[in-house]
C-alpha cells in the first residue's frame, strides 16, 4: 500500500542519542520574496508530541493568500507567540519553515489517545499557520482540525476547500450566525466572490437557501453566476457602492476585500435587525507583529471595540471575522460536498517540482478558485 511503501521510504538517521527521520519539502530559511523557497529532501520528519496527534501522507496541498504572506515574514511575531508563548528559543528558531495549509491526504500514524480515526484513513485538513504546513511528504496535526475527505472528491479537489472552508464557516457560522436552518430569505452580499473565500461562502450561502448578491470583476460574472450567485455587481465598472445601495438592505455582508469597504458597507444593512457586517480583512496580525502581543492585543482591542460601537449606534452589528482550524466544521462541509452542495473551484494545479511556479501563480491575485499542489 502507499502508506506501507513511504513507511519503508523512511530513512533513520541518527543525531546523539536519539532517531529522526527525513522527508522531501519545500522550506524557508529565512522570510522574503520567491527566491526564499528552497527544496530539500533533507526536511525533519514529523514528529508526534501529543497523543491526540497524526501524521498523515500528503497528497494535495493547496496554497492561499496567507502563504505567500507568511514567506514574506507576515505573521511572523505573532506565529512566535503560539509557537513558544513563554518565549523561550531564539528568534529565527521557527526555520526551517514549511509552508502550505491545506492538505488532503491519508493517515500514517496516530498518537495513543486518538479513537475516531485510525492509519490508513483519508482525511482532510487546514493546518494552523504557526505549525509546519503541507508543503511535504509528511506532516503533523491534531486531531481536532482534521476530518475524513469528501468521497467525491479527488485529493487534487479536496485540497482547495479546507483553509477557505474553515475561514468562511468561522466567518459566517460562528461570527455571523448563519445555519443551514436560518438562511431562507436572507440577502447576504460577498464583496469580493471570485477567490478562494468567495467561490465558497457563495456556494455555501447558496445551499442553506440565502438570496446571494456578489460584487467581483468583469469577467468573473459568469463563474459566480455557475457557483450559484444571484445578483452580480462589476466592481471594475465603477464604485460598487452606488448600485449596491439602490438595492433592497442586506442581511449580512461578508468582506474579503478590506480597505475603504468599511466605510460605506456597513450602511448596506438592514438596521436594527440584528444585521452583521463580516470582514475577514482585519489589522490584528499586523499589529501584534508590529507592537508585540500586549501591546498589539490592546490596539487591537481598541480598534474593534470603537468600531462595534460605532455600527452598533446606527442599528448593525461591526465582527472580524478570522480562520479557525475545525475538524467538526469540516466534518459538516464534507457533507455538502458528498450531496452535491458544495464543489471543488480548482483554478489551477501544480506538480511538487513547481511550487516556486504556484507561489507566483498564487501572488499574481485575481484567482478564479483555488491554486492547489500535487505531492504524490
Ligand atoms: P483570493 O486572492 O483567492 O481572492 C481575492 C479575489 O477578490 C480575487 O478573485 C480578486 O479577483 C477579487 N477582487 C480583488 N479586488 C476586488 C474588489 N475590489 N472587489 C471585488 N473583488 C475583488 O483571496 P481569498 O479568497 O483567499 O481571501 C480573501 C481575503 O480574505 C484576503 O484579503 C485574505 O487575506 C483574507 N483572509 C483572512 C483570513 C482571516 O483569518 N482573517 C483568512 C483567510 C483569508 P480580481 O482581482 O480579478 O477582481
Amino acid at each position: 500500500t502507499a502508506i506501507s511503501r513511504h513507511k519503508s521510504q523512511r530513512r533513520l538517521i541518527s543525531t546523539s542519542n536519539r532517531y529522526m527521520t527525513i522527508m522531501p519539502a519545500w522550506v524557508i530559511d529565512k522570510y522574503g520574496n520567491n527566491d526564499v523557497l528552497r527544496f530539500t529532501k533533507n526536511a525533519n520528519f514529523p514528529v508526534i508530541h501529543l497523543p491526540n496527534e497524526v501524521i498523515i501522507k500528503v497528497f494535495a496541498a493547496g496554497l492561499n493568500p496567507m502563504d505567500v504572506s507568511m514567506r514574506g515574514g507576515y505573521g511572523a511575531a505573532t506565529m512566535s507567540m503560539k509557537r513558544d508563548p513563554l518565549n523561550i528559543t531564539k528568534s529565527g528558531s521557527e526555520f526551517p519553515l514549511i509552508l502550505g495549509r491545506d492538505v488532503s491526504g491519508v493517515i500514517m500514524e496516530c498518537g495513543r489517545d486518538v479513537k475516531y480515526f485510525k492509519e490508513t484513513d483519508e482525511v482532510w485538513a487546514a493546518i494552523p499557520p504557526w505549525k509546519q504546513g503541507s508543503l511535504a511528504e509528511f506532516v503533523v496535526t491534531s486531531v481536532n482540525e482534521i476530518s475524513h475527505k469528501p468521497k467525491s472528491l479527488s485529493h487534487l479537489e479536496a485540497a482547495a476547500i479546507p483553509y477557505v472552508a474553515t475561514t468562511a464557516w468561522s466567518a459566517l457560522v460562528n461570527t455571523g450566525g448563519l445555519n443551514k436552518d436560518n438562511c431562507a430569505n436572507k440577502r447576504i452580499l460577498i464583496l469580493g466572490g471570485s477567490g478562494g473565500v468567495g467561490t465558497f461562502a457563495i456556494q455555501m450561502v447558496k445551499a442553506w437557501g440565502a438570496h446571494v448578491t456578489v460584487t467581483c470583476s468583469h469577467n468573473a460574472e459568469r463563474f459566480v453566476r455557475e457557483l450559484g450567485a444571484d445578483h452580480v455587481v462589476d466592481y471594475t465598472a465603477g464604485p460598487v457602492e452606488e448600485p449596491l445601495g439602490a438595492l433592497e438592505k442586506f442581511d449580512l455582508i461578508l468582506d474579503n476585500i478590506g480597505g475603504d469597504t468599511e466605510r460605506w458597507a456597513p450602511g448596506l444593512l438592514k438596521p436594527w435587525s440584528g444585521a452583521k457586517y463580516v470582514t475577514l480583512v482585519t489589522p490584528f496580525v499586523e499589529n501584534t507583529d508590529r507592537l508585540g502581543v500586549s501591546d498589539g492585543m490592546m490596539k487591537t482591542a481598541a480598534t474593534v471595540a470603537t468600531k462595534a460601537i460605532k455600527h452598533l449606534v446606527k442599528g448593525v452589528h461591526y465582527r472580524w471575522g478570522f480562520f479557525a482550524p475545525s475538524g467538526p466544521a469540516l466534518d459538516e462541509i464534507r457533507d455538502m460536498v458528498d450531496a452535491g452542495q458544495i464543489r471543488a473551484v480548482v483554478e489551477e494545479t501544480f506538480s511538487f517540482s513547481q511550487v516556486p511556479q504556484a507561489f507566483e501563480k498564487v501572488e499574481k491575485g485575481h484567482a478564479r478558485g483555488k491554486t492547489v499542489v500535487e505531492i504524490s
